[in-house]
């Protein structure tokens, strides 16, 4: 198991900010949610401006029709909040009637005044009633008011919590969206474990909803989760603490931890992952060449920031000279943060002004942030990585751990080459 380093940042001083952000807002989240729960349908309750963003996060769908779609709400729509209940009953009358594979219906809550003053939580109960038990109607809200665009996610997934079937023996749930592909190659490893009964929260399809109860034990595998984790913990589940599972070391302790809780023996857990942490470690030194002795600096924007520097300071020997997060949960983050060598500023929240002040000062080799900054930094010869693509990118795991590195390494590939190129 990864060996903690002397001073790890589990008691570093956290420098808190509460100034202007620079994030998505948590309606970004449908962009990989809709692809993974194959019968849901998102339904923004917005103004245009969120109907664009959802159009450009998620580029132009032509092969299938789109499971997302916004109920553009006006002023004029709201001159009696009683006509604005009845315009979304007739949306979604229209939509279930044209589309009856839709079986869970999310109503999202965004951040224009028109809709907060709408209870999307009354509307989700009066068309569960009346769609039922074909369809279930849950809402949360997407709002970039209160959400950053991890937070979307995890309010989604917390919304269906209260809903899940209640679990009567020892289980083990699994929360937080991956990739299929990585998802298979999880439970293939859990399976080679003896681990068969595995639940996923969100499940591809609602007829597949994980059970919960106080015999459920739960691993996160996105350290977003808060809201999640709450919501399970008061329905009786135990959370099992591991570091994230990226990289090597983090998956191997990741597993572990599951494992041991599950009662699989030491020697059955080495066999099993032996072969892809071997795999592992030669597609990560592969790609870490390039990472070796550069410094890296986070701004706050997914949540992945804590896991992921522990890997690039651990495994691809990188310095992190401040790892930023939106949020940090210690009940989910702790272990990760232990396992991240003492050095790094860590800061959570944001005063971008300030932030990027500390980011021009230290001259970081990369620097990973949103969108909004990432242009400007480069006009100024930073070298970035944008966070969002660590979301929307295959990154868990041990068949992945290459990739992840490679991801660090490709800006800082071709800064070079153009380097030489200009030479
Ligand atoms: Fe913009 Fe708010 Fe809509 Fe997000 S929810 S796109 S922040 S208006």
């Amino acid at each position: 198991m990864p060996k903690p380093p002397a001073t790890g940042c589990g008691a570093a001083p956290v420098l808190k900010e509460r100034g202007q952000r620079e994030v998505f807002c948590g309606l970004t989240g449908i962009i990989w949610l809709h692809r993974k729960m194959q019968d849901a349908f998102f339904l923004v309750v917005g103004s245009r401006t969120c109907a664009h963003l959802l159009q450009s996060a998620a580029g132009v769908m032509i092969f299938a029709e789109p499971r997302f779609a916004t109920a553009i709400l006006e002023e004029t729509d709201l001159a009696g909040l009683a006509d604005a209940q009845d315009e979304l009953d007739n949306q979604v009358a229209q939509l279930l009637a044209r589309r009856p594979d839709i079986r869970q219906l999310f109503l999202v809550g965004s951040c224009p005044s028109e809709v907060i003053k709408l209870d999307l939580g009354r509307a989700a109960e009066r068309l569960s009633a009346v769609h039922a038990p074909h369809v279930r109607v849950l809402n949360y809200s997407g709002s970039g008011i209160e959400t950053t665009f991890t937070e979307g996610e995890d309010a989604c997934l917390a919304a269906m919590v209260p809903a899940l079937p209640e679990a009567n023996a020892k289980s083990l749930l699994i929360a937080g969206a991956l990739p299929d592909v990585v998802e298979d190659q999880m439970l293939g490893l859990l399976r080679a474990m003896g681990i068969e009964d595995v639940a996923c929260l969100p499940a591809r399809r609602a007829d597949d909803l994980p059970a919960v109860g106080p015999d459920t034990v739960v691993a996160l595998v996105q350290p977003f989760l808060g809201e999640t984790l709450a919501a399970l913990t008061r329905r009786g589940a135990r959370h099992i603490e591991a570091p994230l599972p990226f990289g090597d070391e983090g998956t191997t302790a990741w597993l572990w931890a599951v494992a041991r809780e599950m009662g699989v023996d030491a020697n059955t857990f080495a066999r099993v992952t032996e072969a892809p942490r071997a795999r592992a470690r030669r597609a990560i030194a592969a790609a870490s060449g390039t990472l070796n002795g550069k410094s890296v600096f986070f701004f706050p924007d997914s949540q992945l920031e804590i896991p992921l520097a522990r890997f690039l300071t651990r495994e691809c020997g990188m310095d992190a000279v401040e790892v930023g997060a939106p949020f940090i949960h210690r009940a989910i983050v702790g272990p990760d943060l232990d396992l991240l060598p003492e050095g790094p500023t860590i800061s959570e929240g944001q005063d971008v002004d300030k932030q990027l002040d500390r980011a021009r000062a230290a001259r970081p080799d990369l620097t990973v942030c949103g969108l909004g900054l990432a242009n400007p930094l480069e006009s100024e010869g930073l070298t970035t990585k944008w966070a969002i693509e660590l979301v929307f990118t295959p990154v868990h795991f041990y068949e992945q751990a290459g990739d992840l590195a490679g991801l660090f390494a490709r800006p800082l590939r071709r800064k070079e080459k153009l380097r030489l190129e200009a030479a």
